[in-house]
């Protein structure tokens, strides 16, 4: 049954992902990363996507229970980037060799439409970056003007696909995943999207995750994130269990095999459960990784945000060094923009 069902060609069913999802046979198991990494392979190839991604405000309007840019999280020490700051930023990235900057940001309306779509149009004119929005559910007319403005890519998690859950983590403020709706908006703009959820959070269930995964195969998003759940300081889960490494890993895997051409990200969290976390998940799926390009002083107030305020590598070294590490793994750098693999995309 295992082997038949990692093999499968046709979509899998929720009961098959469950399956997966829970399978814990150590002799076996390892066949699933093994498939995951094959397949991986044969949508994707062996190049590696960085994309950048630069945190230029941690103020936030909102308030989810696992976030430390939650609003009333009074300890966290807030910064904004100007938009002079940031395009900068962009521009040196570029200059380094990265070919995808992920804008990200509570949400904080303080960077209203003009100034989002300024910086956008300042990026566009200087760079040949692919720039992807991360700043959380906004308007439908923003999202328009933005487009218009050059973005790309619109990133925005749908967290969890339980929609108990997902009112719950969300302060019991909105009722229902606007998200899904505002990802499908974005779709029809001709953003290419990305969506993902975060997997241990507490009482979510293998059911949970696996309805994380038909979600986003329905939504046929061109970029997946499933990261670990983190406690994060100074927030009402503090205290709760961080997420299981086994459990992350078999997600990305199991990702791979129900939505094949699709970028998934090896995320930093990884490797806060496990020293060779990314490593360990570009070998099971994964095919980008996302370097923080934040400066200080601002990435060491946002690396408070966690408890443990470790430094990992980052993969914002010279493009050399990273190459390296990368033919380790029997993978290589690439120099594309790791723009969507999906059919309507290609067709332009
Ligand atoms: N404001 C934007 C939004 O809401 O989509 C983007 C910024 S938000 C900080 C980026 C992502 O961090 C969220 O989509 C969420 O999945 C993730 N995140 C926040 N707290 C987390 C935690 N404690 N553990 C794991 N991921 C977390």
């Amino acid at each position: 049954m295992f082997h038949e069902i990692i093999n499968k060609e046709e979509d899998l069913s929720k009961e098959e992902i469950v399956y997966l999802l829970k399978f814990s046979d150590k002799n076996e198991l390892h066949f699933l990363y093994q498939r995951a990494d094959e397949i991986r392979r044969q949508f994707c190839g062996d190049g590696i996507h960085l994309r950048g991604i630069l945190d230029f405000s941690n103020y936030c309007e909102q308030n989810c229970l696992y976030c430390s840019l939650r609003e009333e999280n009074i300890s966290l020490e807030r910064y904004r980037m100007t938009p002079e700051q940031i395009i900068e930023v962009v521009r040196a990235a570029s200059a380094q060799g990265i070919r995808t900057i992920i804008l990200q940001s509570g949400k904080d309306t303080y960077y209203d439409t003009d100034v989002i779509a300024y910086i956008l149009y300042q990026i566009k004119q200087s760079t040949d970056l692919a720039v992807t929005l991360s700043l959380g559910p906004r308007g439908f007319d923003e999202y328009k003007a933005w487009k218009m403005a050059g973005a790309d890519r619109y990133l925005l998690k749908h967290e969890t696909a339980n929609s108990e859950l997902f009112t719950y983590f969300t302060d019991g403020l909105i009722r229902g995943n606007e998200r899904i709706q505002h990802l499908r908006f974005l779709k029809r703009l001709g953003f290419q999207t990305g969506t993902g959820s975060i997997i241990g959070l507490p009482n979510q269930t293998i059911e949970d995750i696996a309805d994380d995964l038909v979600l986003s195969r329905e939504l046929d998003v061109d970029m997946a994130v499933f990261s670990p759940f983190i406690p994060s300081a100074f927030t009402p889960l503090q205290n709760m269990q961080i997420c299981n490494f086994d459990e992350a890993i078999k997600t990305i895997a199991v990702a791979r095999i129900v939505l094949k051409n699709c970028h998934l990200p090896a995320v930093t969290g990884l490797d806060i459960l496990n020293k060779a976390g990314r490593e360990i998940a570009l070998k099971s799926g994964a095919n980008v990784l996302m370097p923080n390009f934040t400066p200080e002083p601002f990435l060491t107030k946002k690396r408070l945000q966690n408890f443990s305020n470790k430094r990992y590598p980052d993969y914002t070294s010279p493009q050399h060094e990273i190459s390296v590490k990368l033919e380790r793994l029997g993978r290589f750098l690439s120099i594309d923009r790791g723009d969507s693999l999906k059919k309507s995309h290609l067709v332009k």
